[in-house]
């Protein structure tokens, strides 16, 4: 992977013909314009045809929808939940749940947009959906939380299904909720068979036809990456450092997992503060110090080794491997300046800005794109699903044996166009999901 070969820039400047064809405003702050922007930009290189681009430039279906719940004090409370479904081509529509008070249409609609790339790249046969609902998970009771999951599936009830469109966990969710969510589409739902129906939804408990192995999924998929592509860019995950952002599902499952390969993981920030370990923190102790008390502050008190450090010093620590596993959009250009290290490997959803990804590619870091790193936790979603539909379930060793062999494949794909078209990861992964899409499409032709 020389790098003397990139030759295309990182990301056009929101200056397709397209958005002017769509009415759509060219605001370069909006996170679904920055996503859409870098899929046009590899659309153009790969020269899909215009009919392609314009499809997906904008979502299918964007679904929005109000409904009241009860709260335990006894008065009610009106919610706003989205689904957006931004493409079919390749299969049902696909992607996770989130419950936050931050979440807004043009956030989802990004998702949705990654989620259909995600797939296509990992050749798992869904299309790209996401959903959402504005809360707080946080502050409300289990009662509420259950109450507002069932109201809202209740509400998109018509629009998904074990056929069209199937959900799962993000920020916020859960599998508890994935099991509140099965059980009311089961209960409403007529002509769906109950064991088809449970299949309307992804990341359940095992022991309510989740799959083994889905929990890690995610960080393990982004482990499999760095094991594949880390020797091409003379790095290994033995001997080798890294730090991360977040230490939830995903950031917990790739830090346990780097240290059990033989690597060292120096720093971790998340919501409560930062810590530092020079010998390599202790991921296992770091996992259960942050179930119990809710993040990694004060983990320095009750190991010994392990400080305390500013976001700076977070940011500045000279690792191989930077992780972020948190929220979208960190890697600012001010954050990227202070970053020292050779990979970036995006666990996350869309973590670095485009401004923050142009410093650091001067830099010359590489950055593993996040269709590509973050695709393990679909992929067994969509192992659940094979299962759900067959009534067969694979043993632990199985589910893993296949994620890997996913993910090994796509991060050849990707190395493959990079070398081939000579541009960035990013693009060279958009490309390589973008190439199947095409070929659907150019079979398929357009209806009618
Ligand atoms: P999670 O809720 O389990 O963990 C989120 C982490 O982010 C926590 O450690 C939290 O402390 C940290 N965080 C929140 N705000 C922060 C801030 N301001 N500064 C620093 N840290 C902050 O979520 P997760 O499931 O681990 O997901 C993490 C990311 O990975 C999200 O972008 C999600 O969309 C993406 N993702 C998750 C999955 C999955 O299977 N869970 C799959 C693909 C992508």
């Amino acid at each position: 992977m020389a790098k003397a070969s990139i030759t295309a820039p990182s990301r056009q400047q929101l200056d397709s013909p397209v958005y002017d064809e769509l009415g759509m405003e060219r605001n370069p702050d909006n996170l679904y314009l920055q996503t859409i922007d870098a899929v046009l930009h590899a659309a153009e290189v790969l020269e899909l045809p215009h009919r392609v681009q314009i499809i997906l430039a904008q979502p299918v279906n964007e679904i929005m929808v109000h409904f009241p719940v009860r709260m335990d004090d006894g008065h009610h409370a009106l919610f706003k939940g989205y689904r957006v479904q931004h493409n079919n081509a390749l299969g049902p529509f696909k992607g996770g749940l989130r419950f936050h008070p931050d979440v807004h249409l043009d956030d989802v609609k990004s998702l949705s947009a990654l989620m259909t790339m995600k797939c296509s790249l990992v050749r798992v046969p869904f299309g790209g959906a996401k959903g959402g609902v504005k809360c707080d998970p946080w502050k409300l009771s289990s009662g509420e939380l259950m109450r507002v999951t069932r109201r809202f599936v209740s509400a998109i009830a018509p629009m998904i299904g074990p056929d069209h469109d199937i959900p799962a966990p993000d920020m916020g969710t859960n599998a508890q909720v994935m099991a509140w969510f099965a059980d009311t589409y089961m209960n409403i739902t007529r002509g769906v068979s109950g064991n088809d129906a449970l299949a309307v939804v992804t990341g359940k408990p095992v022991e309510m036809g989740g799959s083994l192995g889905r929990e890690k999924a995610t960080g393990q998929g982004v482990i499999d990456v760095l094991a594949e592509m880390l020797p091409e860019l003379n790095l290994s995950i033995k001997g080798g450092t890294c730090s991360l952002i977040g230490y939830g599902n995903v950031g917990s499952w790739a830090g346990k997992l780097w240290t059990e390969r033989g690597g060292t993981v120096l720093a971790v920030m998340d919501h409560t503060g930062a810590i530092y370990n020079s010998e390599g923190l202790d991921t296992h102790a770091l996992d259960a110090y942050v179930k119990e008390a809710g993040g990694v502050n004060g983990f320095e008190k009750t190991h010994h080794g392990a400080q305390k450090i500013s976001e700076e010093e977070f940011y500045s620590t000279q690792v191989d491997v930077f992780i972020p596993a948190a929220l979208e959009q960190m890697i600012t250009p001010e954050k990227a300046q202070l970053m020292n290290c050779k990979v970036v490997a995006e666990a996350a959803n869309a973590p670095t800005t485009p401004a923050g990804e142009r410093v650091l590619m001067e830099k010359g870091v590489e950055i593993l794109p996040a269709i590509l790193c973050s695709a393990g936790g679909v992929t067994v979603s969509y192992f659940e699903w094979v299962q759900n539909r067959s009534n067969v379930y694979w043993d632990a060793e199985k589910v893993d044996d296949e994620l890997n062999r996913h993910m090994v494949l796509a991060a050849r794909r990707v190395g493959l166009a990079r070398h081939r078209y000579g541009v960035e990861m990013r693009t060279a992964a958009y490309i390589a999901a973008l190439d199947q899409i095409g070929k659907v499409y150019a079979l398929r032709g357009i209806f009618p």
